[in-house]
């Protein structure tokens, strides 16, 4: 599936659309979750917890979206989280200048070069602007937090333009609080902003977006007294080493030093598992190390788990060891003690984190999903992930059938998502719920009013047979528990 006909699908059936779309010229980059997609995210937000918050014993907490402005200047952001852009002198077009210049040479450029660097660059290049052919004007620095003015004097704050600030903020007293023993687990969800020059691609690049991230505090000393890197030390993970991906165990990448300790190691296998459950193809999915000129200067090491695409390959998960940067810095600008104590030692704690853009992920997921089969176009989505759980389709519009159907209704709504549809031929009412991924359809006929069965069909094999209405919710409920299906 291209990015065209998923988008086509995402509007046409309210999984995501423009916010403010019936006004002209609204700034782009935010989009808003319609009916199906709002179910979609939630699901997709159950499976994280339950395979990686829960699995973990993690727990998580739910911060302010405005932050002071103390906090992005302990965290860097307020100096270092800037792109570098530059306008048209006649037309005004402004773009980043580090796409600008890698488009048009078709070579990737290092990130954080200097203004005057880049001015190189487009000098060198002849590069003008691509709407007028005028030339640019100078690169400078845009700062990509959205500021915010709070109260009557405008005190200036910011916000969030990552989530983990505040975990990071609150560990003492997470710490305290909870009896922490590192490694420290801490995951939270949540919206994110950042001004970004040129947003595109619905999903890939908003201005405001969800995030799940997590962040695990560890004492560096016993990075390698990990025991549950047995869990996964067989587990094969798929890495890009030179040009080609390689399929490595952990105890193998460990050995080899592709992953640097037992801690990086257990947690890229588990947020790759997580993916395969999410029903990423995982032919589709590799970890891509960072060079010392991409990842942050502070970060011991960095991977990027990516998913190919119909639009090229796209990170979705960030996978960073930021050292102890994080606490070091909110210690320095805080004057608070951030150090905990761990066994015998008093530890500034270091961070491993995993953040993930969850809406692209769930952009990926669709379009991994969807399948053409004959005339049928089938978002094959896992059933926990469906949003629609069960669709019910009385055979005609007839009242003795809608009235049945109606009872069956009754009967599955108080657990499930049900869509009823009694318009257009039956045949199309299967489409249509196979179009959105919805795995079970229930048809209620004329043999159904003698019988009291109906009829229950699976998206994925089409499999049709009858059921007594009385055991229905039974079978359901099994159906949807199966944990074969989490395997
Ligand atoms: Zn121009």
């Amino acid at each position: 599936m291209n990015y065209d006909e998923l988008m086509r699908l995402a509007l046409g059936r309210g999984f995501f659309v423009p916010s403010c779309e019936i006004y002209s010229d609204v700034p782009a980059g935010f989009w808003e979750y319609g009916p199906l997609g709002t179910i979609f995210r939630n699901r997709f937000i159950n499976l994280w917890r339950k395979e990686i918050v829960r699995r973990d014993q993690m727990i998580e907490i739910d911060g302010s979206q405005i932050m002071a402005k103390e906090v992005f200047e302990a965290s860097g952001h307020l100096k270092n989280f800037v792109d570098p852009i530059v306008s048209c002198s006649k037309c005004r077009l402004t773009v980043r200048a580090d796409k600008l210049i890698s488009d048009n040479i078709n070579e990737i450029i290092p990130e954080r070069l200097t203004d005057e660097e880049y001015d190189n660059y487009l000098r060198k290049n002849k590069i003008s602007c691509p709407k007028c052919h005028s030339e640019f004007g100078k690169v400078s620095k845009f700062n990509m937090m959205f500021r915010v003015g709070v109260g009557a004097i405008d005190e200036s704050a910011y916000l969030r333009p990552e989530t983990c600030q505040s975990i990071f903020v609150d560990f003492p007293r997470l710490f305290k609080i909870m009896r922490g023993k590192l490694p420290f687990p801490v995951a939270q969800l949540g919206k994110s902003f950042r001004n970004e020059i040129s947003p595109r691609q619905s999903l890939m690049r908003l201005r405001e977006f969800y995030q799940a991230e997590i962040e695990v505090f560890y004492n560096l000393l016993r990075i390698n007294e990990f025991e549950k890197f047995e869990e996964i030390s067989n587990y094969v993970l798929r890495f890009l080493i030179d040009t080609r991906i390689n399929e490595i165990s952990c105890e193998e990448a460990l050995k080899k030093n592709i992953i640097p300790n037992k801690l990086v190691g257990y947690y890229l296998a588990i947020i790759q598992q997580f993916y395969e459950k999410a029903g990423i193809d995982l032919n589709k999915l590799r970890f891509r190390k960072l060079t010392s000129k991409e990842k942050a200067f502070y970060a011991r090491s960095a991977f990027d788990l990516e998913i190919e695409t119909s639009l090229g390959w796209i990170e979705l998960v960030a996978c960073n060891d930021r050292g102890n940067y994080d606490l070091k810095r909110h210690m320095e600008v805080s004057k608070r003690d951030m150090t905990v104590i761990d066994g015998d030692d008093k530890v500034l704690p270091n961070i491993f984190e995993l953040s993930m853009g969850v809406d692209r992920s769930l952009y990926c997921i669709m379009e991994h999903s969807f399948i053409k089969e004959n005339d049928r176009n089938i978002l094959k989505l896992n059933r926990y992930l469906s949003p629609v759980q069960v669709g019910i389709f009385p055979l005609l519009k007839k009242e003795s059938l809608q009235v049945r159907a109606k009872e069956v209704q009754n009967i599955l709504k108080g657990e499930f998502q049900i869509f009823y549809d009694e318009s257009g031929s039956i045949g199309r009412r299967y489409r249509r719920q196979d179009e959105v991924g919805t795995p079970l359809g229930i048809t209620i006929d004329y043999d159904t009013l003698n019988d009291n069965e109906v009829t229950l069909r699976n998206r994925d094999d089409m499999d049709q047979k009858r059921v007594k209405i009385t055991e229905l919710l039974q079978i359901i409920r099994g159906y949807f528990l199966d944990e074969d299906n989490f395997r």
